[in-house]
C-alpha cells in the first residue's frame, strides 16, 4: 500500500459532506508531496514552527489546518496563511487570533475545542465555557474571526462504547447550538472529530471533518 491508495480507499468510505484533513505532522516533505499529487489539499499540523516551515516549502494552494494546542504568543506566525484553527480553547487565544488576523487583513475560521475525553490531560473548553465564550459581548464584536464549529478528541482507549458516547455528546451539543440564535460571526457548520483509531465511530456519530495521520501515511 502507498499513500495514494490509502487516500483513495479512505475517500471511498467517507459520506458526502465529510472532509478529510491529512495530518502531516512529523511527515517529511516528499510524503506530503505524494499525498498532494493524489489530489489531497487539506493538511493539518500541530506545531507552529513545523506548520510555518512546511507552508513555506510546499505548494501555495494547500489549505493548512492548525490542529494542536496553540500558544497565544505564536498566533502571529500562522495568522497570514492558516485556513482553519481547530484548537481554540480560551477567550484570550481567540482575542489574539482576531487581533493578528486584523493585522494581516484576514478573517480566520476557528473551531472551539471541547473537552470530551475522560483523560485529564487533554485541552479544551467545557460546554459551559464554550457557551460563555460565544455569548460574550467582546467575541460578538470580533471582525476577524469566524467561529465555524467544534472540535473534539475522543479518549485513547479500546473501549469503543466510551468513545462513541463522547462523540455523541459532542454532536448533541453541536446540534443544540445550531438551533440557537448565534452571533453573526458564529455558525455551527463544522464538527471536527475522528482520528485514525476512531474515525469510523466519529463518522457514524455525525463528524463532518476527520483528521487522519497514521493510517494515511503508513506504507508497507
Ligand atoms: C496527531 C493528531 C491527529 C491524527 O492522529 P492519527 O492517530 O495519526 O490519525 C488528529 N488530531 C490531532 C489533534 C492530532 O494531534
Amino acid at each position: 500500500m502507498n499513500i495514494k491508495n490509502n487516500i483513495t480507499n479512505l475517500r471511498q468510505t467517507l459520506p458526502p459532506g465529510c472532509r478529510l484533513v491529512a495530518v502531516s505532522k512529523t511527515q517529511p516533505l516528499d510524503k506530503i508531496q505524494e499525498a498532494y499529487a493524489s489530489g489531497q489539499r487539506d493538511f493539518g499540523e500541530n506545531r507552529v514552527q513545523e506548520l510555518t516551515s512546511k507552508y513555506e516549502q510546499l505548494p501555495q494552494d494547500i489549505t493548512w489546518h492548525m490542529i494542536g494546542h496553540l500558544q497565544t504568543n505564536k498566533v502571529k506566525y500562522i495568522a497570514p496563511f492558516v485556513s482553519l484553527i481547530h484548537s481554540v480553547d480560551s477567550p484570550r487565544l481567540l482575542e489574539e487570533i482576531d487581533h493578528q488576523a486584523g493585522k494581516t487583513g484576514r478573517v480566520i475560521d476557528c473551531l472551539l475545542q471541547l473537552h470530551v475525553a475522560q483523560e485529564e490531560t487533554k485541552y479544551g473548553l467545557t460546554e459551559e465555557e464554550a457557551r460563555t465564550l460565544i455569548a460574550s459581548p467582546a467575541v460578538r464584536n470580533y471582525r476577524h474571526i469566524r467561529i465555524q464549529g467544534l472540535m473534539g478528541m475522543g479518549s485513547l482507549t479500546d473501549n469503543t462504547g466510551q468513545v462513541r458516547r463522547e462523540f455523541r455528546s459532542l454532536k448533541a451539543f453541536f446540534d443544540r447550538l445550531q438551533q440557537e440564535n448565534l452571533p453573526p460571526n458564529t455558525a455551527m457548520t463544522i464538527l471536527s472529530m475522528g482520528m485514525s483509531s476512531d474515525y469510523k465511530i466519529a463518522i457514524e456519530e455525525g463528524s463532518t471533518m476527520i483528521r487522519i495521520g497514521t493510517s494515511l501515511f503508513k506504507t508497507t
